[in-house]
């Protein structure tokens, strides 16, 4: 029996959030006995495929081929699901990104599967199969009790450390075949936005609102995001407005995210911003209102004219040593 852990890879490289995944299913077979399994999807070098043994994978299953470079839910979910069945797997891992998002529920229900997303906690053992993970919009946690045999958990990316064990390095090519009848949907072309930062993935977040007043003020965001090495987010009229793309909206209709460090720049606080990055382990909120909403869920805050402040935080950001 094996814990099986879906590692993605962005153009041939893994994301911390697959290390993460990885070293949370190492953990689970720990906990439910058996072994953690690897798959791996798409050409991705054995420089790579070593990373996933040296984090925890005691067995990675290679399908590597070009036919699968791009992301196809699809595809991906079908080859996912034999190898959970050739492996006898019990219990799949999956990291809630967006390729997790489309990928784990198709799984799920290949295999007739439980699954929970958003997934905080190891599982508990002590009455059944249970699992904590955040509900309405990360302001409640929810223990859900996973009574299926066969159990897919989707774990919140930047929650559970990365713990290498350095296992030796056992690759297998996988067995599966796909052709062209699986790819009922065929991507024509990727653009991938690059030399950013991920979102989701970042651990410092730099956000701007409506308080930056337009988008040619957007250089004072981007001059300390790169002073920091983080990424930019904005509040949702700031995309709703163009001034930034919808993938930097956060909050309640945009992205979750749960960096180490989120800074917002004149943006208010409403509870549907919160809503989206009030599980960021320490917020600064810089507005010039006293008042402002964001400063009671605020670690830390400033009050002052983003305009006066921004120059001064870039100077010494810059300046650290
Ligand atoms: C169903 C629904 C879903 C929503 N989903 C989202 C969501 O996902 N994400 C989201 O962000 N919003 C969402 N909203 C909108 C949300 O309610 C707020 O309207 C929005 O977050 C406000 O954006 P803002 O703070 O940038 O702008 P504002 O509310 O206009 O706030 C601007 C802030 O900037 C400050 N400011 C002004 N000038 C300066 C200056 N020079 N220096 C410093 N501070 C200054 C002001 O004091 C003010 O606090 C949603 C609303 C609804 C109804």
């Amino acid at each position: 029996m094996s814990v099986l852990v879906f590692a993605e890879n962005s153009d041939g490289i893994f994301k911390k959030s697959t290390l993460e995944a990885i070293s949370y299913a190492k953990e689970v077979a720990k906990i439910t006995g058996g072994n953690c399994t690897a798959i791996s999807i798409g050409n991705v070098n054995q420089e790579q495929l070593s990373l996933l043994a040296k984090n925890g994978a005691e067995k990675i299953i290679s399908f590597n081929h070009d036919s699968v470079n791009n992301f196809n839910a699809e595809v991906f979910s079908k080859i996912i699901s034999e190898t959970a069945k050739s492996e006898n797997s019990k219990t799949i891992v999956f990291s809630n990104t967006y390729s997790g998002k489309s990928v784990a529920p198709r799984t799920a229900a290949s295999l007739k599967a439980a699954i929970v997303s958003g997934v905080i906690s190891y599982p508990d053992l002590s009455n059944g199969f249970t699992v904590k993970r955040t509900v309405f919009s990360g302001k409640a946690f929810a223990n859900v009790n996973m009574s299926s045999e066969i159990k897919v958990i989707s774990i919140t990316p930047n929650s559970f450390v990365i713990n290498e064990t350095n296992d030796a390095l056992n690759i297998i090519p996988a067995s599966n075949q796909v052709d062209a009848n699986d790819f009922k949907t065929k991507s024509i072309e990727v653009s991938k936005a690059s030399g950013k930062i991920a979102l989701t993935e970042a651990e410092l977040v730099i956000s701007g609102g409506r308080g930056l007043k337009g988008p040619e003020n957007w250089h004072l965001v981007e001059d300390l995001a790169n002073a920091l090495g983080a990424a930019t987010a904005c509040s949702k009229p700031v995309s709703d407005m163009h001034w930034r793309p919808h993938s930097e909206h956060v909050g309640q209709t945009g992205i979750t995210i749960k960096p180490n460090l989120y800074i917002a720049i004149g943006i208010s606080g409403a509870i549907q911003h919160l809503a989206g990055v009030s599980s960021s382990k320490v917020i600064v909120a810089i507005n010039k209102d006293p008042e402002a909403p964001f400063f009671k869920a605020a670690d830390y805050g400033i009050v002052g004219d983003a305009f006066d402040v921004l120059p001064a935080i870039i100077n010494a950001a810059k300046n650290r040593a």
